[in-house]
């Protein structure tokens, strides 16, 4: 099944992307663990020079387990096409720097991913590049903030940790009718939830390390958009080497087919667990954007099909009690990453800022007491038991 644009989404989970019967006759794509493909003949290397042949040729330029994924990945974002890389961080930066070069101007959200943020403003600077950072949803500091060198404008939505949405169809309108090229990190809405390119962003970037590959087993990314704009970043990615190996493409097929089923369980794992938290009396103030408390509910409600697995709540104002909690915690594990199958569960004050001043983090929002939870596949009931249990118990403490 390669065109299966019209059937739906969970059958596109399973099928798109893969050859019907491959050679083998195996059900799976098989994993080509090869770094270079030979020649049967030099006939063969005139006819893929001279483009009358469509055949791999070296493992950097591209595999048969890779193809297949990027295949069911388009298929899933509804795009044109996909390009996948070794993490969410090669695709992210191979990406700006194609598209970037001296002399010329990016605008960014301020709560983009922070590595992200390092990236474009003291790395992207060493080459003349430009960089300003708006205030995210201050539609009217991203249109002042354009210049005439400005090539390219980057957020996040929903964003990490206080999901803040991003009204996609009014960002969009901003910078339509200029030459500015409008890139979206959906990692944490997925292309289960949201899709981006349908309102007019030009390329969507995912970490396939989160729901995408969904078991908390590999690091990949992805980018997605018209071949356009997808090939020469393709071919840009060929010198820069950030490939994804075979072994990694298997898994993120492997973990696509059930993609449907899994979004489906962790909206709904996540919205009961926002809903419960909301109601508890230890709890000061959750933020889930499927939460009508949340501020920009209404619009996550237009552009997203469900609010994905990740719930940010404030216990007491204090590190010893939020430390004192994760620490009482029998099922959810301690970490960062999220939209795998294992909950996980952060301190942003400490595990993700950890080198950030008291008042750089006060000017991020990360107060003490904020906890940033991803809720997994586990029973919603053993979940909810679970914090229930470990607030308890830090109460105690
Ligand atoms: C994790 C993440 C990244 C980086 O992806 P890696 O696969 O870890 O390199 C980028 N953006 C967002 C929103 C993320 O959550």
């Amino acid at each position: 099944m390669t065109d299966n644009s019209r059937a739906g989404y969970s059958t596109r989970a399973v099928h798109a992307g893969e050859v019907r019967f491959n050679e083998y006759g195996s059900i799976t794509t098989p994993i080509v663990q090869t770094s270079t493909f030979i020649f049967k003949n030099v006939d063969e290397i005139r006819k893929l020079v001279d483009g009358d042949m469509e055949r791999f040729e070296y493992g950097r330029y591209g595999h048969p387990t890779q193809l297949a994924a990027e295949r069911k990945l388009a298929a899933l974002e509804e795009a044109e096409d996909a390009v996948l890389f070794s993490s969410g961080m090669s695709a992210i930066t191979t990406s700006l720097l194609f598209l970037l070069k001296a002399g010329d101007h990016l605008i960014i959200t301020d709560d983009a991913y922070k590595r992200t943020l390092d990236f474009c403003k003291t790395y992207l600077e060493r080459y003349d590049i430009e960089c300003s950072v708006v205030k995210m949803c201050d539609y009217e500091a991203m249109e002042q903030a354009i210049k005439p060198n400005t090539r390219v404008f980057f957020s996040e939505s929903p964003t990490n940790p206080y999901l803040n949405i991003m009204d996609l169809e009014r960002l969009t309108n901003i910078f339509k009718s200029r030459d500015i090229l409008v890139i979206s990190d959906s990692t944490f809405a997925t292309p289960y939830n949201q899709h981006p390119l349908k309102y007019g962003v030009d390329l969507v970037i995912h970490s396939a390390t989160k729901y995408l590959a969904g078991h908390n087993d590999i690091l990949s990314g992805v980018v997605l958009g018209a071949k356009k704009l997808t090939d020469p970043i393709r071919e840009f990615l060929k010198i820069t080497g950030g490939v994804i190996d075979p072994n990694s493409s298997y898994l993120l097929i492997r973990g696509l087919k059930t993609f449907a089923l899994r979004m489906e369980k962790l909206n709904s794992n996540a919205q009961v667990v926002a809903e419960h938290l909301e109601r508890h009396p230890r709890i000061k103030r959750v933020y889930y954007p499927g939460l009508p408390s949340h501020p920009h509910h209404e619009v996550a409600k237009r552009q997203m099909r469900g609010f994905g697995s990740v719930v940010t709540f404030e216990v007491k104002d204090d590190t010893e009690y939020a430390l004192a909690f994760l620490s009482s915690l029998e099922i959810l594990n301690i970490g960062p990453s999220l939209g795998g199958v294992e909950s996980l569960i952060t301190h942003p004050a400490t595990i993700s800022y950890y080198m950030h001043t008291p008042e750089e983090k006060l000017a991020l929002g990360i107060k003490d007491g904020l906890i940033r939870l991803a809720v997994g596949l586990e029973d919603t009931e053993d979940i909810i038991n679970d914090i229930d249990q470990a607030l308890k118990k830090a109460d105690a403490a």
